[in-house]
């Protein structure tokens, strides 16, 4: 009885044995919700399915979630603008969202770049856990908003690598004049060391490293690099990315777009985009060890950044923000909140999750290295 009111209340009613046709899709006054296409601008190629990957994951879930009555065509780097311009589409209102990096956008307001990360911030946890329990989405939702931009987190790629560099850094003294591709407010402290960084979009940054505009270059760990082919051209692979202990990405939507929606769709999007970023971290965490045993096989050498360029890059970084948070009170709004919550979370997670992690590793190490030499034979 109740379906069947539902499905009067739809204006839907179906006569006893009659085929049920498809009910268009309503809200829970009967009121049909309305067809509505957008197309979402992403940084990204199509060949990386791990980060494009989670933008197609959004836009088929609100598809199948709405049958068919939203849908978000989703079109990659370069194909209506390039990978950097995707706020600027957002924002003139040729597409009506976009699937990026906000620290991509740090020229225009270092206070982006909270979005996806700082360096030595926050590991992709702890960025969930910021954002949704934190205040991070309420801080950022406050600064979007004079960009005309609603914003919802929409993936996350975990710890990432330092790079891909032809020469070895053995000291601070090698970074001086170094050529970097590399993503937000990293290339401000690393200036503060000689380097000369460079902020390129994926589809790009390979030519740049084969012609040796650029002498080394980050994009995001083992799977997504070894698909952009930097192994062929620079062999030391240096870990960790400093600057992206987990880097988020988010949905950037058109305010307008976003307050015209239906309630429904608006939840639906929210979901989707909570999925994405979920799926994208597991996406990574599962294809990576593989890959990087392939580059490894390939004569890759996996490298550390030694303590002292570590020790150099955060003194330098902390000198930065400092410097930043005096003279932008926007920025300034929210590094001093999120200073406290990431050092309150590493002396937590350094209790429970990082004894287990250390204990794990090592074991697993121990247990790949078989028994040790000169221990007695089992029987
Ligand atoms: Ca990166």
């Amino acid at each position: 009885m109740k379906r069947r009111s539902f499905l009067k209340k739809a204006g839907l009613g179906l006569a006893a044995g009659t085929a049920a046709v498809a009910p268009g899709i309503v809200n829970a006054q009967g009121a049909a919700l309305p067809t509505v296409s957008w197309r979402m601008a992403a940084s990204w190629p199509k060949s990386l399915d791990t980060i494009y990957g989670g933008a197609e994951l959004i836009s088929k879930r609100v598809a199948a979630a709405t049958g068919g009555k939203f849908t978000i065509k989703v079109f990659a780097a370069g194909e209506i603008v390039g990978a950097l311009q995707v706020l600027d589409a957002v924002q003139s209102g040729s597409v009506e969202c976009g699937h990026t990096a906000p620290y991509y956008y740090f020229g225009k307001d270092p206070t982006f770049a909270f979005a996806t990360s700082i360096p030595f911030g926050l590991n992709a946890r702890q960025q969930f856990a910021w954002m949704h329990h934190g205040g991070g989405i309420e801080l950022m939702r406050d600064f979007y908003k004079d960009f005309g931009i609603h914003n919802l987190p929409a993936g996350n790629t975990g710890a990432q690598m330092g790079g891909w560099f032809r020469k070895e850094i053995k000291s601070v003294a090698d970074l001086k004049g170094l050529k970097m591709r590399i993503g937000g407010t990293a290339g401000l402290v690393l200036t503060k060391l000689g380097v000369v960084p460079q902020q390129i979009g994926a589809p790009d940054i390979y030519p740049a490293l084969e012609k040796g505009t650029i002498d080394a270059a980050e994009w995001v760990g083992p799977y997504d690099d070894e698909k952009l082919g930097f192994f062929k051209v620079a062999k030391n692979y240096y870990y960790p990315g400093w600057w992206e202990g987990g880097p988020q990405l988010d949905m950037m939507i058109g305010q307008k777009h976003w307050d015209a929606l239906p309630a429904e769709y608006k939840a639906i999007l929210e979901s989707a985009c909570a999925e994405a970023y979920g799926w994208m971290v597991a996406k990574y965490d599962a294809v990576n060890p593989a890959a990087l045993k392939r580059l490894i096989s390939q004569g890759v050498r996996v490298r550390p950044f030694t303590n002292d360029v570590m020790a150099a890059c955060y003194k330098a970084s902390e000198e930065v923000f400092t410097e930043i948070a005096g003279k932008n009170a926007k920025f300034a709004k929210v590094y001093e909140p999120w200073k406290k919550f990431r050092d309150e979370q590493a002396q937590w997670l350094s209790i429970a999750e990082n004894r287990f992690d250390n204990f794990m590793i090592a074991a697993q190490r121990t247990a790949q290295a078989g028994p040790a030499k000169g221990a007695p034979a089992k029987k």
